[in-house]
C-alpha cells in the first residue's frame, strides 16, 4: 500500500496546506481517504487522473473533509464516468451531500454513473481490505469517526480519546490529527496531549496531520514525524 498525501491541512489551510485528502493505492486499487474541497488540485499535482479513483471513504461530515465530493461528482458527470463510485461515510452522508450539491451546483442532478453511498458500520470492507470505523470525540453533528483501512490508521478529527489507542494498535502507519499546540481549542488533539499519551499509540510509525498554525510555528519537531502535502509513504 502506498499513501500519497494530497492534502494534510486543516479547515483554514494553515501553512498553505490543502484540505485533508489522502490517496491510498494497493493491488491496482485507488481509494481516497477523506475528500477535502481541494481534492482535484491534490490529484492533479500528483499527476493522477481523477477518473481513476475506485472508492472514497470519509471520516466525518465537516466541509474540509468531504467538501470535495460535489466537485468530484460533477467532474465525473461532465466527463462521462460510466463505472460506479462507492463512497463509505457516516450516517447522513446522503442528506449532507444532496444539500451541498444543491447549493453549489443547483439543478444538476443528472449523473452519468452510479454514486453508491454507504453508511459504514463498525466493520466494513473496501477493495478487499478489512476496515474499521470507530466513533471519536469531535463535533457530533458531523458524525466523527476514526478509521482503519487495513494496516493504515487515521484519527479523523477528534480531541484525545481512548478510541485512538484501538485505531493505532498494530498499525504500520497511524495518522493522528494535531490541530492545536496546547489543550484549549475544543474538538481537536493537542501536541501536549499527544506527547503525554504517545506510548499508548502502539503503531510502527506515527505521523501528525491537520496541524493548526500554532503547531506549524513549532516545526520541526524533534519527537514526531509530520505529514506534508506531496509526501509518499510506503506502507506495505
Ligand atoms: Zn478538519
Ligand atoms: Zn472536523
Amino acid at each position: 500500500m502506498l499513501l500519497k498525501v494530497l492534502g494534510c491541512g486543516e479547515a483554514f489551510n494553515a501553512g498553505a496546506r490543502l484540505h485533508t485528502s489522502f490517496l491510498l493505492e494497493w493491488d491496482g486499487f485507488r481509494m481516497l481517504l477523506d475528500c477535502g474541497p481541494s481534492v482535484l488540485v491534490g490529484l492533479r499535482r500528483h499527476g493522477i487522473d481523477p477518473m481513476t479513483v475506485d472508492a472514497v471513504v470519509l471520516s466525518h461530515l465537516h466541509g474540509d473533509h468531504f467538501g470535495g465530493l460535489p466537485f468530484l461528482d460533477r467532474f465525473y458527470h461532465a466527463f462521462g464516468r460510466s463505472r460506479p463510485l462507492p463512497v463509505w461515510g457516516p450516517p447522513l452522508l446522503r442528506e449532507r451531500l444532496d444539500l451541498a450539491l444543491a447549493a453549489f451546483f443547483p439543478g444538476s442532478s443528472a449523473r452519468s454513473y452510479e454514486l453508491e453511498l454507504h453508511s459504514y458500520a463498525r466493520s466494513f470492507s473496501v477493495g478487499g481490505l478489512p476496515c474499521l470505523a470507530l466513533p471519536v470525540d469531535h463535533d457530533e453533528l458531523t458524525h466523527p469517526h476514526g478509521l482503519r483501512i487495513g494496516p493504515l490508521g487515521f484519527s479523523g478529527d477528534t480531541r484525545w480519546t481512548p478510541a485512538l489507542e484501538e485505531l493505532a494498535d498494530g498499525a504500520a502507519v497511524f495518522l493522528c490529527e494535531c490541530g492545536v499546540a496546547v489543550p484549549g481549542r475544543p474538538k481537536h488533539c493537542s501536541l501536549e496531549e499527544l506527547r503525554l499519551h504517545r506510548q499508548r499509540l502502539r503503531c510502527e510509525r506515527l505521523f501528525l496531520t491537520h496541524l493548526g498554525q500554532d503547531v506549524l510555528d513549532l516545526l520541526p519537531l524533534s519527537d514526531f514525524e509530520v505529514l506534508e502535502d506531496g509526501m509518499e509513504i510506503q506502507i506495505f
